[in-house]
């Protein structure tokens, strides 16, 4: 029986905005994804010049019989959809009867397919039938797209440069193999293997057949449900960060998203575990009721709509913000051995290959929507009796050897030797401090003897003395002093002792510095910074023995020990089995 209802002319219309065609990428992610639909337990897809030539796409699913195949090339034919209502429940991979007829229209395409019984095979150029006969080929669908866009050459220059397209692609089967570990795919360029992965159903084995044992030795798993939302999936320590976001891949229902929210959420969760312009290798999974999720907002469909979006955003930050609280993160200063990069190396061909005006990082639909790096948007941070206290970190104890270039504090302890940036160190303690201070409003102030003097121009004085309040909510007492002059009488207590004088100028220089949107979270978090920074200890400044562990005592019993408020690393460690493959006493 033919498995493909022609649609309604209503739904038709409903679907047909937008352009379904328009990248290589986007033509083989209907073709996969037809696949998909089709149960196949194994996709290859083989490109020829990066699908400028040819794509080609060969799965074992459950293939057409004449019927079908005929209609698989009329417009609005879809087997997916057949009432206006199925439009709000749709659970499948593809559904727009259009991806084929419109491919079929722009290019040549050859058929081959198979539901067992019968074979056909379809010869169509620029939307015109040349040849349709019975064939052979075992159970499974071959679609081979060439001469993309001949006939419309608009369209044709679109295209990017072979490299470009390529890279779009592989990013696209990088994440199709993600949300389904149990395919098999393999992707070829000119004949040559750039991605296979098992289908061994596996998530983890997937990582590690994309990525290579460097990226999937580093992967913390995760997993959370609330009433609505059930998330599952894989975060990196913040040790391997790459530079752009195509290595974050968000799925729901096992399709492919791309969410504002959802990739703030990841973000946030990441906060000062990372320096700004980093991003981590996240796979998060989110499996819901489809009637919460409205697709149809984009014609890629990978934008996508959340209700209950706030519940989501609090699941996965939470979830990932207690996966990196509850694991020890102190960074190997060794790489383990690469085994399986195949990616690595492809990505480094294809930078290589690219020319200056051609940059890796390509706007196309597979890059994010919305610039999401809310940087300016201070997270709320969890204090920290709200997660679970119990760490190995915690319990570690450093014991300092000595100061190296007045910056590294060498440590050890029994499981090797450790390097400390004493800068960051400190930078993160304080920061910590002065964050606990001003979330918890511990604002008890201290009265000084001689107050400090603070002198400005015309204009700052005008400034400063409209949002004094800002200053006076902290916990400082204010006078007003003669020309252009405030006296500081009292200061909160937390600023650091021997600094007073210093700190209070630089929060007052944060103030002037521009707060036409003032966001008290905002500002906090400048303050802590900041002061952290300018109060922490300078390199090239030696320190005493006892004033080494006290900070390394400190360091481990902060919230987040491995970074300083800026990203950066404070401790990296050398194992004792790193030391002794280094000097050769344990060979392999
Ligand atoms: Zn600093
Ligand atoms: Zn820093």
């Amino acid at each position: 029986m033919s498995k493909i209802h022609v649609m309604s002319e209503t739904l038709a219309n409903k679907i047909a905005a937008g352009e379904v065609v328009e990248r290589c990428s986007s033509i083989v992610k209907e073709l996969t994804e037809n696949s998909i639909d089709a149960h196949a337990t194994n996709i290859k897809i083989n490109l020829k010049k990066g699908g400028l030539e040819a794509i080609n796409v060969i799965d074992n699913g459950e293939g057409m019989d004449a019927t079908d195949a005929h209609l698989a090339f009329q417009r609005h034919a879809t087997s997916k959809i057949i009432h206006d209502d199925d439009l709000f429940f749709i659970n499948t991979m593809g559904f727009r009867g259009e991806a084929l007829p419109s491919i079929a229209s722009v290019s040549e395409v050859e058929l081959q397919t198979s539901d067992g019984p019968t074979s056909t095979y379809i010869h169509i150029k620029g939307g015109e039938i040349l040849e349709e006969k019975s064939a052979s080929l075992y159970r499974g669908t071959e679609l081979t797209i060439t001469n993309l866009f001949y006939n419309t050459p608009a369209r044709l220059k679109y295209l990017k440069a072979e490299n470009t397209e390529l890279y779009n692609t592989l990013n696209l089967v990088e994440k199709l193999s993600l949300a389904h570990p149990q395919i098999k795919f393999s992707f070829t360029n000119n004949d040559k293997i750039l991605l296979k992965t098992s289908g061994s159903g596996n998530l983890l084995k997937t990582i590690h057949e994309i990525y290579g044992l460097n990226v999937s030795n580093k992967m913390l798993e995760f997993k959370a449900s609330n009433n609505d939302f059930d998330i599952y999936g894989y975060i990196c320590k913040p040790e391997i960060l790459k530079s752009n976001r195509n290595d974050i891949s968000t799925f729901v229902n096992d399709r492919i998203v791309h969410n504002a929210e959802i990739n703030r959420a990841i973000n946030d969760a990441y906060y000062t575990y990372k320096p700004e312009g980093k991003y981590p290798v996240v796979i998060l999974k989110i499996n819901t009721d489809p009637t919460l999720v409205d697709v149809n907002i984009h014609p890629t469909k990978q934008d996508i709509k959340l209700s209950k979006m706030n519940d989501l955003y609090d699941l996965i930050y939470t979830t990932i913000k207690n996966c990196l609280y509850n694991n020890l993160l102190i960074p190997n200063a060794l790489k383990e051995e690469s085994v399986s990069i195949i990616k690595d190396s492809v990505i480094a061909d294809i930078v290589n290959n690219m020319t200056k005006d051609e940059p890796p990082k390509v706007q196309t639909e597979l890059d994010f929507k919305i610039a999401v790096d809310n940087s300016n948007n201070t997270p709320e941070l969890k204090t920290s009796d709200e997660v679970i206290v119990n760490r190995e970190m915690k319990s570690l104890t450093l014991y300092p050897v000595g100061l190296a270039l007045g910056t590294y504090i060498i440590a050890q302890n029994d499981e090797g030797i450790y390097l400390i940036d004493q800068h960051a160190a400190q930078e993160r303690i304080n920061y910590e401090k002065y964050m606990k201070a001003l979330r918890n409003k511990i604002f008890a102030t201290t009265y000084l003897l001689i107050p400090i003097t603070v002198e400005l121009s015309a204009s700052d004085y005008i400034y400063l003395k409209e949002h004094i309040n800002i200053l006076t909510d902290l916990g400082f007492v204010m006078e007003e002093f003669g020309i252009n002059t405030y006296l500081v009488k009292a200061h909160p207590s937390w600023l650091l002792e021997g600094h007073e004088e210093e700190s209070v100028h630089k929060i007052i220089d944060l103030i002037l510095g521009g707060l036409t949107n003032f966001d008290p979270a905002k500002f906090n978090e400048s303050i802590a910074i900041t002061l952290a920074c300018k109060m922490s200890i300078k390199a090239n400044y030696n320190i005493t023995h006892e004033e080494q562990e006290e900070l390394l005592n400190e360091l481990v019993l902060c919230d987040n020990p491995y970074n300083c408020p800026h990203g950066r690393p404070t401790i990296i460690k050398f194992s004792i089995y790193d030391l002794e493959r280094m000097f050769k006493r344990v060979m392999n």
